[in-house]
């Protein structure tokens, strides 16, 4: 086929959607990434970020994004994990480094998972804001019954001055509108086709379209009609159908905001296309 100005479209001429938030080297998606990039293709997503959880397991999402140009990479150590080597901002600057990496994360806050005393959780977070502020590198943040402490934080350390998404957002209209005020993205996923979120409906129909992110976090939450099934990055299209539906405009129009927002906050993944 011939090569046009539009070559990075697909041949229906709809701009390709961005998966902003997966995780390609777990299991399953790891067993089988080259039929996973053919299905994502083959449903219109163009590009996807693959979220680092542990220090340990980043050098296998480094791997991937090196060998596959559609795929970018974050680093960083997810609030939940206690087993692995707790990071210093000096390691996760230096790790940030790489050219594949765009973003820091992901961190944040997770009471729901982990209980007690919080001091440890929120000292990672903070060392993941000042890393961020650091590398130039956009935050991913991740929040679970904890929203109060986790803009506080925001706010104590600056976040805002990077800027960064929150993502499979899940929190109120007051919990988006403070993220969004500093200076942050929302990102939805298919938590927002579940029966039960007509709360999160709301909320989704509300974040000004040039704030928008569209992400699946597979292999979990799978939208429906995939619901309790592996998730895989080409059902992000679902979770841009559904926002579509919502907001009473085409998966064309969603598609080409959020992919264009996703570009303009993860600046480096530009600079690489
Ligand atoms: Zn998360
Ligand atoms: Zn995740």
């Amino acid at each position: 086929m011939r090569s046009t100005p539009t070559g990075s479209r697909t041949r229906c001429n709809v701009t390709p959607l961005v998966d902003s938030h997966c995780h390609l080297n777990f299991d399953p998606l790891n067993a089988g990434l080259e039929d996973v990039f053919r299905r994502a293709r083959d449903n219109g997503v163009g590009h996807m970020l693959c979220v680092s959880v542990t220090l340990e397991t980043y050098p296998e999402i480094r791997a991937i994004t090196h060998a596959h140009p559609n795929v970018f990479a974050s680093v960083g150590v997810h609030p939940n994990e206690r087993e692995g080597r707790e990071p210093d901002v000096d390691e996760l600057v230096q790790l940030a480094c790489d050219e594949r990496v765009v973003a820091i994360g992901e961190t944040g806050l997770d009471y729901y998972r982990s209980q007690g005393d919080m001091t440890w959780q929120q000292e990672r977070f903070r060392r993941h804001i000042r890393a961020a502020k650091a590398s130039g590198r956009p935050l991913i943040i991740h929040t679970r019954e904890a929203a109060a402490d986790t803009l506080r934080i925001m706010r104590e350390e600056g976040a805002g001055d990077i800027g960064g998404v929150m993502h499979c957002f899940t929190e109120s209209q007051d919990v988006a509108h403070q993220a969004l005020e500093q200076n942050f993205y929302i990102s939805f996923s298919g938590i927002v086709t579940f029966r039960n979120a007509e709360a999160l409906r709301e909320v989704a129909k509300q974040v000004p379209v040039e704030r928008l992110l569209v992400e699946t976090d597979a292999p979990y939450l799978a939208p429906v009609p995939f619901r309790g099934k592996t998730n895989e990055p080409a059902y992000v299209k679902y979770v841009a159908e559904c926002l579509a539906a919502l907001r009473t405009t085409s998966l064309e129009d969603i598609a080409a905001h959020t992919t264009r927002n996703f570009f303009t906050l993860f600046r480096r993944a530009a600079s690489l296309v």
